[in-house]
């Protein structure tokens, strides 16, 4: 395992102080609409132009997204371009990156616009109970997206195909035939435009679950190490990660918007004068739930990231298994950290909060020390894909 470069260490460390001014002021922000009144004006408007309920909530939605988006500006084109060039990492145009703010920003307006009356209905009818009905609402629409994604939204960014290597193509669906999975289901993405990070990923849900690699990483890594990042990813599949996945999220989504019924009672009835409005059930409450489900959210991250640690940590063993290329998983794991600036051994806040893996240190020394097949000792996941 090599040491992080100077580089990577500078990226880790500016990255953790951008962490901490993106929290506070994803707080500031909503809580300056608030104790401004702002968001009660904005209410008022979106009734006198909207009339009716649903369309309030709607017009309310797409002034509160766009005016965000404009005080968001000046940040994100910090934190998702300059710095990307600064460091190294990007290849995107101005105009590419300009028109991804410009269609997340419309994704983000739609889906708000479709869905954000749920949660409003639901605390209209029932002001005791409907933080569990959402929790429980919030299922089929998380179930939703992941189906939808990879076909309606994902393409709109980068465009997707069939692999283009097609040497390569045939070992992969040949280990996919081994691990039970469909071969239509891998694809490439021109991921270039955008950067120069190396990444795979698995996505969808039901008939739109699907393998997905970077064209980046393709380039960057030889035809054991990309079989042995892919056996991962045909872990995740195999092993029901995604909708696992979805069931935790959503119990966190419960607990977080229990503290946000908790807490707004509390903070309307000592400001309601400030705030404008009376009950959450008012939309003007949008930046009080979304202050307090980030708080919540905060709390709750630690158990999301270590649930997702230990999935990926179970398909790093999957993919060791299939494969059994101890030495082609490694040093995949090296070229991941030194095209992706990553550190190999973050520190432990870093780590609860915002590692998704496990530290690349600790999936390098897995990778080297796994081997069970040597021992004739017993795989865990020996029955879920064949010998060859
Ligand atoms: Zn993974």
């Amino acid at each position: 395992m090599p040491e992080p470069t100077p580089q990577a260490l500078s990226y880790y460390r500016s990255g953790n102080v951008l962490w901490i001014v993106d929290n506070v002021w994803g707080l500031l922000v909503p809580a300056a609409f608030l104790f401004t009144g702002f968001s009660a004006t904005m209410r008022g408007w979106s009734y006198r132009i909207g009339k009716k309920w649903f369309f309030a909530i709607a017009l309310y939605f797409i002034v509160f997204s766009a005016v965000t988006f404009v005080l968001d500006l000046p940040r994100v084109y910090y934190e998702g371009f300059v710095r990307e060039y600064a460091y190294g990492l990007s290849n995107q145009t101005f105009a590419k990156w300009a028109s991804d703010q410009l269609t997340g920003l419309v994704v983000g307006i739609v889906g708000g616009v479709a869905f954000l009356w749920v949660p409003y209905l639901l605390l209209k009818r029932s002001p005791r109970r409907w933080w569990l009905y959402t929790g429980l609402a919030a299922i089929p629409f998380i179930v939703l997206v992941a189906l939808v994604q990879p076909i309606w939204v994902d393409p709109l960014f980068n465009t997707f195909g069939p692999m283009k290597d097609r040497a390569l193509e045939a070992d992969i669906l040949h280990l996919a035939e081994r691990a039970g999975i469909e071969g239509s289901r891998v694809f490439e993405v021109a991921k270039s435009e955008d950067t120069k990070a190396v990444n795979a990923y698995v996505a969808g849900f039901g008939a739109t679950k699907r393998i997905v690699l970077w064209d980046t990483i393709i380039a960057k890594l030889n035809r054991q190490q990309l079989l042995v990042v892919m056996g991962h990813e045909m872990g995740h599949y195999v092993l029901g990660h995604v909708w696992k996945q979805i069931l935790i999220l959503s119990s966190l989504i419960v607990v977080a918007l229990y503290a946000v019924h908790r807490a707004s009672g509390w903070l309307i009835a000592k400001h309601r004068a400030r705030f404008g409005f009376e009950a959450l059930s008012d939309v003007a409450s949008l930046p009080l739930i979304l202050i307090l489900f980030g708080v919540a959210s905060l709390v709750v991250t630690p158990v999301a990231l270590a649930v997702s640690r230990h999935f990926e940590h179970e398909a790093d063993r999957f993919g060791l298994e299939i494969t059994r290329d101890n030495h082609a998983a490694a040093t995949a794991f090296v070229t991941l950290q030194q095209e992706n600036l990553g550190v190999p051994r973050p520190g432990p806040i870093y780590t609860w909060w915002r590692e998704s893996h496990p530290p690349l240190g600790e999936r390098i020394d897995f990778s080297n020390d796994y081997r069970p097949w040597e021992k004739n000792e017993p795989l865990v996941y020996a029955d879920r894909f064949k010998v060859p």
